[in-house]
């Protein structure tokens, strides 16, 4: 296979050097997530580029996930105890409606704390993290010209079980919860059922108490191959602007807390962008992932698979074909993370055609959110295959805009 990249667009080396500088944790709302973020901004102030700093406020997805799980077990204990012990029953019936309450809260300010404009207005629990951006205008003036949105989440996340073992214990404790164990009630279980349900239930409650872990991973493949491609394909644009095309570049930060950056960022600015541009023929392009080989989404949903946009993915393609990059399309039936959901979100609100487009190398998700996550997985072909096929894409549809 070899390396593909035109030697003449940029080096060779870069991305995967940027990759291995940023190869430490760099969770949201750390030190370490605000070195990634100067990282970022230095490599191109290098450059003459400007970029811009968007502060805002989050609170972490997880432990509201997490809260749900523990209210379901403490009320499943809660039955369970009320056949046989009352004192227990009692004791977990007040320690859920507590939690619950707590969870209340927790939800609202998670739905809400991003729209938080005043950062010195002090939110409990709440933590700042950053955006960074940069603006590419088109060489050529006009109103209401297309944009292309790239984004990339710079911020890590530590976890102490892979995500197939996450999804499969969820799926198993769904059922149980709804299969399982309503039909161990309406049968009147016998002591030894009960015992082996509150063991269960133990064990699951020190299951989702135990998933979040301190800096194990550094966060290589998820997602310092997408910051690394942005910050060299922003290069290769400040140098070669398209014509008729307005870029910009987002680096997101908390995307792993709950996709906070990029719902910062629409929130604050789609309204703004649908004003000042033609959204219906616009892009939003996610690198997030490049390991061990380019992935492109191709369609998502467990039951129903949806195609992820109209005509993207098959200018990708094609564009990957006549440059001879090898380029993956691929299923991903659960998907629930991802920065470029929350630009679908908006565009469906605003009645948009924006189309989005997720790169994303499935097989490697093996290895994210632990210590296997490392520089060496991300193979330098591919980061610069992504940057080719971008940069020759982009191209293309600037030609085709005229
Ligand atoms: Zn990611």
């Amino acid at each position: 296979m070899g390396v593909i990249s035109n030697s003449s667009l940029y080096k060779k080396k870069s991305a995967i050097d940027h990759v291995k500088a940023l190869a430490f944790g760099r969770k949201a709302g750390t030190t370490e997530e605000y070195i990634a973020m100067d990282y970022i901004r230095d490599s191109l102030k290098k450059k003459y580029i400007k970029t811009e700093l968007d502060p805002f406020l989050w609170v972490s997805i997880w432990g509201l996930y997490i809260l749900l799980f523990v209210i379901l077990i403490l009320i499943m204990l809660f039955i369970i105890f009320l056949s046989f012990f009352i004192i227990a029953a009692r004791a977990f019936g007040y320690i859920t409606l507590f939690i619950s309450i707590y969870f209340l809260v927790y939800y609202i300010l998670s739905v809400s704390v991003y729209k938080v404009f005043d950062l010195t207005q002090p939110v409990q629990r709440g933590h700042i993290s950053h955006n960074v951006t940069t603006k590419i205008e088109a060489n050529v003036y006009r109103k209401r010209k297309p944009v292309i949105i790239f984004c990339a989440h710079y911020d890590s996340i530590s976890i102490n079980y892979s995500e197939r073992i996450i999804n499969s214990m969820v799926l198993i404790f769904i059922l149980y919860v709804f299969i399982f164990f309503p039909l161990n009630l309406t049968m009147d279980a016998q002591f030894i059922f009960k015992l082996i349900n509150i063991i269960l239930l133990f064990g699951y409650l020190i299951f989702f108490i135990s998933i979040r872990a301190k800096n194990k991973s550094i966060g290589s493949v998820d997602d310092a191959s997408g910051t690394a491609i942005l910050i060299e394909l922003s290069k290769l644009f400040h140098i070669n602007p398209l014509n008729n095309i307005d870029l910009i570049f987002l680096w997101t930060g908390a995307e792993e807390m709950g996709l906070y950056g990029s719902k910062a960022f629409c929130y604050r600015n789609f309204k703004n962008l649908d004003k000042e541009y033609d959204l219906d023929k616009s892009y939003v392009i996610n690198v997030d992932m490049v390991g061990s080989y380019i992935g492109l989404i191709d369609q998502t949903g467990i039951f129903k698979k949806a195609k992820l946009n109209i005509s993207l993915n098959n200018i990708l393609e094609d564009t990957a074909r006549e440059k001879e990059i090898p380029l993956r399309k691929e299923i991903k039936s659960i998907s629930f993370m991802g920065d470029h959901t929350v630009f679908q979100d908006y565009a469906k609100k605003s009645k948009r055609k924006l189309q989005v487009c997720w790169f994303y190398s499935s097989e490697d998700s093996r290895f994210i959110h632990s210590s296997k996550d490392t520089p060496d997985k991300c193979k330098p072909e591919n980061l610069n295959g992504c940057i080719d096929l971008c940069y020759h894409t982009l191209k293309r549809l600037d030609t085709d805009i005229v």
